[in-house]
């Protein structure tokens, strides 16, 4: 799923693999490194992605999907624990043949290509809850 995650310092950074999703893969690298609270950034390109908007009138997310290569203009996110597990929280923009960029919440993106950089941070659990206000699962604790 990643060829290298090499660790300087604090960070790691690394690659994933042609055909791998994006979220499950670095979920699984956060998994294989014990990174349960932390920061991540990357760049590259999708082959296709799956975008969300939360529509704060109904509480629910909007799906979107692109069926073509873009670039990862930025991939930005953060990671957190739900249900007792690792939660990355990712949010990108792309760009496509045009030019142009749509942005969103990341469910899904395939990778064509994908850098990465994680920078854990210790002894900082964040934990996700539903929050009745907004409809999302936010930091409780
Ligand atoms: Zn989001």
């Amino acid at each position: 799923m990643v060829l290298k995650a090499y660790k300087s310092g604090p960070v790691y950074q690394g690659r994933l693999e042609k055909g791998v999703d994006i979220v499950s893969g670095l979920t699984a690298i956060m998994q294989q490194n014990n990174i349960a609270a932390g920061m991540v950034s990357g760049i590259g390109a999708v082959s296709e992605a799956q975008l969300g908007y939360f529509n704060a009138q109904t509480k629910t997310y909007e799906k979107r999907s692109f069926q073509e290569n873009m670039e990862i203009v930025s991939l930005k996110g953060n990671i957190s624990t739900k249900d007792n597990g690792i939660f990355p929280h990712l949010h990108v923009v792309l760009s496509g043949r045009d030019f142009s960029a749509v942005g969103g919440h990341l469910f899904s993106g395939t990778v064509y290509a994908f850098e990465f950089e994680v920078i854990p941070f210790e002894n900082t659990p964040f934990v996700r809850a539903f929050d009745n206000d907004t409809g999302l699962f936010l930091w409780k604790e």
